[in-house]
């Protein structure tokens, strides 16, 4: 398969999930054999999408080199990837990836609904030839990698006997990424978002990017407090567990985000991983730290 590139440039605004801040983010095709590759405009510096340059993995990932660093890149490095985009120039005014809705659709739809450009490289292909297993400690997360000669994945979210308690989720890379995974947002914990709500760090409408999941068993009083807190109106919690703020795509739509953030984390190998990936609590540190092992087992 040869490599792709967009086909035009494409430009999103809006606030960084972590920070807060305002970003302007600029997609721009990019030449072959470029990969994926995050510009600062306003430090006129460059941060590859590599594993050489994730700086942290805590709640997203970030890359850092040489003093510049680009945050929460996994949705947008997911959309790539899920598209079949192997080179683009990624254009920030500041340090964050802009949320959005919480999700990878507006990055994937926008370049779905153009095509794509072909180029004249093969695609770089990761191909570990070894079966490898990695394991977190503190979550009991572990990812396993097994040779094959295109991707696929086996993902698990198991919060025990709590919503959305255990979610599995199979993907074949010829899917349909574009309906049945960029969709799929963000999620956060209801005593997460009470605990930023009572120190004014989130207001109404910064909730409307990510799924709150709330034990059923969770008060009304507590719920609107909550809703108070934030300006918002009437919330309530769903049978199934979560705050009506935003309706669910998919019952199983936590699992797919951590399908769509995996799918992004693994980008950072420097290409398209052909390997089959059974992932069992995975989140974006064991993610990178799978990566490093591939890496690793190639090298
Ligand atoms: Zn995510």
């Amino acid at each position: 398969m040869r490599q792709r590139t967009l086909s035009k440039s494409y430009t999103f605004e809006g606030k960084g999930l972590h920070t807060g801040a305002f970003t302007r983010l600029v997609l721009k095709p990019a030449p072959e054999n470029t990969g994926i590759v995050f510009e600062r405009t306003d430090l006129g510096k460059t941060v590859p999408a590599l594993s050489d340059n994730v700086a942290l993995t805590t709640r997203c990932t970030l890359l850092s080199k040489d003093g510049a660093s680009v945050s929460t890149v996994e949705h947008l490095l997911s959309a790539l990837t899920g598209l079949g985009v192997d080179n683009a120039l990624v254009q920030l005014d500041g340090g964050e990836v802009p949320i959005l809705d919480g999700s990878a659709l507006p990055f994937a739809a926008a370049i779905a609904a153009d095509g794509l450009a072909e180029q004249d490289a093969p695609r770089r292909h990761i191909s570990p030839s070894l079966p490898l297993e990695v394991k977190q400690e503190s979550s009991g997360g572990w990812i396993r990698i097994e040779p094959a000669d295109r991707f696929s994945c086996d993902l698990t979210v198991d919060f025990g006997s709590g919503v959305p308690g255990v979610q599995t989720v199979h993907w074949e890379e010829d899917g349909d990424y574009l309906r049945e995974v960029a969709p799929c947002r963000t999620f956060v914990f209801f005593h997460e978002v009470q605990g930023l709500a009572s120190r004014g760090l989130i207001k109404g409408g910064d909730v409307d990017n990510a799924i709150v999941i709330v034990d059923p068993s969770t008060p009304q009083a507590e719920v609107d407090s909550l809703a108070a807190m934030m300006g918002q109106p009437r919330l309530e919690v769903s049978p199934e567990g979560y705050l009506s703020n935003v309706r669910l795509h998919f019952p199983d739509e936590c699992a797919r985000h951590k399908l769509l953030d995996l799918i992004g984390d693994f980008r950072l190998c420097g290409g398209f991983i052909r390997a089959h990936v059974t992932a069992y609590k995975p989140g974006h540190t064991i993610n990178s730290t799978a990566v490093k092992a591939v890496l690793n087992s190639i090298s």
